[in-house]
């Protein structure tokens, strides 16, 4: 596997070519950024913690049935990836009250939801990526009725997968956002899962262990995505 050149630069990751046209490799960096790009620094180690993180996460997902880009990792910061073209709709579940929905709605975090709650944004820097309902996203063709299902239906094994899955390692599963692509004309999972797009709190003290730590500015954020890390790892 040939790394090639640079094909995209984001916020958190450098996307290649490789001498395969149907794989990329993604670079993970410890670049932070919050506040759509206001805010900005480096979070030591991120880039590995993430990328091996969102390697684990989607080999579960996969044994879940839901089917996602990850094919091979190559380093700490280095995975081979399927050549996705990236759906423009950020999908967010929430179980918990938190961040945007605790601030729009004038409530306070940590309300525990009956059901999860599903919503898409509009993947958009330039917007500052908005809240977009499902027939917004239709009538801009960002995607079909069909692959919308297939989205819904997916999102929610993802949640209940991770929400097990971290609550063996001692972590509450707040929130998340995910990213879709396709792929030879089928949706699957992209991007990544990490402490970067998922709300996580210590089960047994609700200490915030994710990005709100950097966004917030609450101290110990490199050892807080070691921790992360160190429980995702640990075996059953
Ligand atoms: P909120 O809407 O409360 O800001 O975010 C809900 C969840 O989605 C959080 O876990 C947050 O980390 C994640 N999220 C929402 N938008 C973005 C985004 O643009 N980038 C990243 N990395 N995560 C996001």
């Amino acid at each position: 596997m040939k790394k090639l050149e640079q094909l995209y630069e984001g916020k958190a990751k450098k996307v290649f070519k490789t001498d395969d046209p149907n794989l990329y490799i993604v670079d993970y960096k410890d670049d932070a950024t919050a506040f759509n790009g206001e805010k900005k620094g480096q979070i030591a180690g991120k880039g590995a913690v993430n990328n091996v993180m969102s390697n684990i996460v989607f080999q579960l997902l996969e044994q879940k049935g839901v089917p996602t880009h990850f094919v091979e990792q190559l380093s700490d910061r280095e995975t081979v990836v399927k050549a996705v073209k990236i759906l423009p709709l950020e999908v967010i579940m929430r179980n918990v009250s938190a961040g945007s929905f605790a601030k729009r709605y004038g409530v306070e975090e940590g309300i525990v939801f009956d059901k999860p709650t599903f919503e898409f944004s509009y993947k958009n820097d330039d917007l500052g990526d908005p809240l977009m309902c499902e027939s917004h996203a239709l009538a801009l063709g960002l995607a079909t009725e069909e692959q919308i299902a297939t989205i819904k239906k997916y999102a929610a094994i993802v949640n209940d997968t991770l929400k097990e899955f971290f609550l063996d390692k001692g972590l509450k599963l707040i929130d998340f956002k995910i990213e879709f692509g396709l792929y030879d004309g089928e949706v699957i999972l992209a991007d990544e899962v990490s402490p970067d797009t998922c709300r996580l709190w210590d089960v047994k003290t609700n200490e915030k262990m994710d990005k709100d730590r950097f966004r917030r500015d609450l101290g110990n954020v490199e050892e807080t995505y070691q921790e992360v890390l160190k429980r995702v790892k640990k075996a059953d």
